[in-house]
């Protein structure tokens, strides 16, 4: 019996153990992969307090370093179902093991949104991407489209660009959404070549994989043909939020709701970082989203089994002067 169950092992399920861990509650935190989500796959972060630059991978690192040092427990498992109680909770993981908990965070975040068009799905592994910094280098001095107009599709443009001979940013509309430094920084890139008012209609394939995409003009219906050796698709991001069980309102787009605390519809059970419905999806909201839901389940154990102790954990810091 757990005091917390964390689901998900990004920037808010990491944060979520070290604050959980603090407070002194028994947790563990369940992860199918490798710690880090969808950041340990991210090129470059700019924008994460106290680093200037650092890649995500090295940032995942730390929050995971972070975590350990205070001792969390990790599974490496799939959590395949949440299933509320009245006492406590339980997590039922793929290996068939039940976990219970009188709390649960999830946290597992979300991943790329698929274009849906004819050849993608084909395609995929065989020109078709949905990270740069993952396939990149396969395309050194290659030609390559990258879909999408927010800031993954305009960050990861300037890293291929890096890369590759020539990228084509293909947007479906003739405003980006993405931050104002980026765009900046994809005008001045001459390595980038931008196409407006366009969305793909289908990826082609040749004898080794991608060979060229449908394009058609929004403005003017007009059709024509793209060559390129890959395609970078960053439509956007679906929350990973089909663990939310019956009584967890969700959003129209899935996303999970929840007050202010993070906690959802049914108590005990909290949801953090990329799969909440929240304003925006940032790093530092996620780990700020997961300390929030785990001050909340401490004072929800607390509240649950009033005769515990909770004496305030002090682990020795690494360094004692900070
Ligand atoms: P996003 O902001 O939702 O942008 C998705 C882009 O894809 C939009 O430009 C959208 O066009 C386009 N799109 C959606 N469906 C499409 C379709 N079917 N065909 C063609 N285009 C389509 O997604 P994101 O860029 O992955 O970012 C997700 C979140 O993470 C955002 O909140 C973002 O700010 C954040 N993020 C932050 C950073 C950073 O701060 N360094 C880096 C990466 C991501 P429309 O504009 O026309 O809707």
């Amino acid at each position: 019996m757990y005091d917390v169950i964390i689901i998900g092992g990004g920037p808010a399920g990491l944060t979520a153990g070290i604050y959980a861990i603090r407070a002194a509650l028994k947790a563990v935190l369940v992860e199918k992969g490798l710690p880090g989500g969808q950041v340990a796959i991210t090129k470059g972060v700019e924008n994460y307090p106290g680093f200037i630059d650092i890649s995500g991978f090295d940032l995942s690192d730390k929050f995971l370093q972070h975590a350990r040092w205070y001792g969390l427990e990790i599974v490496q498992q799939e959590a395949v179902a949440v299933e509320p109680g009245i006492d406590f909770h339980s997590v039922r993981l793929e290996n068939g093991e039940v976990l219970n908990a009188y709390s649960i965070i999830m946290a597992a975040g979300g991943k790329p949104r698929r274009l849906n068009v004819p050849g993608e799905i084909d395609n995929f592994g065989k020109g078709v991407s949905y990270c740069a910094t993952c396939d990149g280098f396969f395309f050194r001095d290659q030609i390559v489209c990258v879909v999408g107009g927010g800031d993954t599709a305009l960050e990861d443009a300037l890293y291929l660009a890096k890369i590759t001979e020539r990228v084509y940013l293909i947007h479906r509309r003739d405003e980006f959404r993405a931050s104002r430094i980026l765009q900046q920084r994809v005008f001045l890139e001459p390595k980038i070549e931008i196409i407006l008012n366009t969305v793909v209609t289908e990826i082609k394939s040749g004898e080794q994989g991608v060979r060229a995409v449908a394009l058609r003009n929004t403005q003017t219906s007009e059709q024509r043909e793209l060559e390129v050796d890959g395609v970078f698709i960053f439509v956007g991001f679906s929350p990973n939020s089909v663990l939310a069980p019956i009584g967890v309102k969700t959003s129209t787009t899935g996303y999970v709701l929840t007050d202010d605390k993070c906690e959802t519809d049914i108590p005990g059970i909290f949801a953090a970082g990329d799969l909440r419905q929240n304003y925006a999806k940032q790093i530092v909201i996620a780990a700020s989203e997961g300390c929030i839901a785990a001050l909340a389940a401490a004072r929800y154990v607390e509240a649950k089994k009033p005769q515990a102790k909770h004496a305030a954990v002090q682990p020795e810091p690494a360094d004692a002067s900070r």
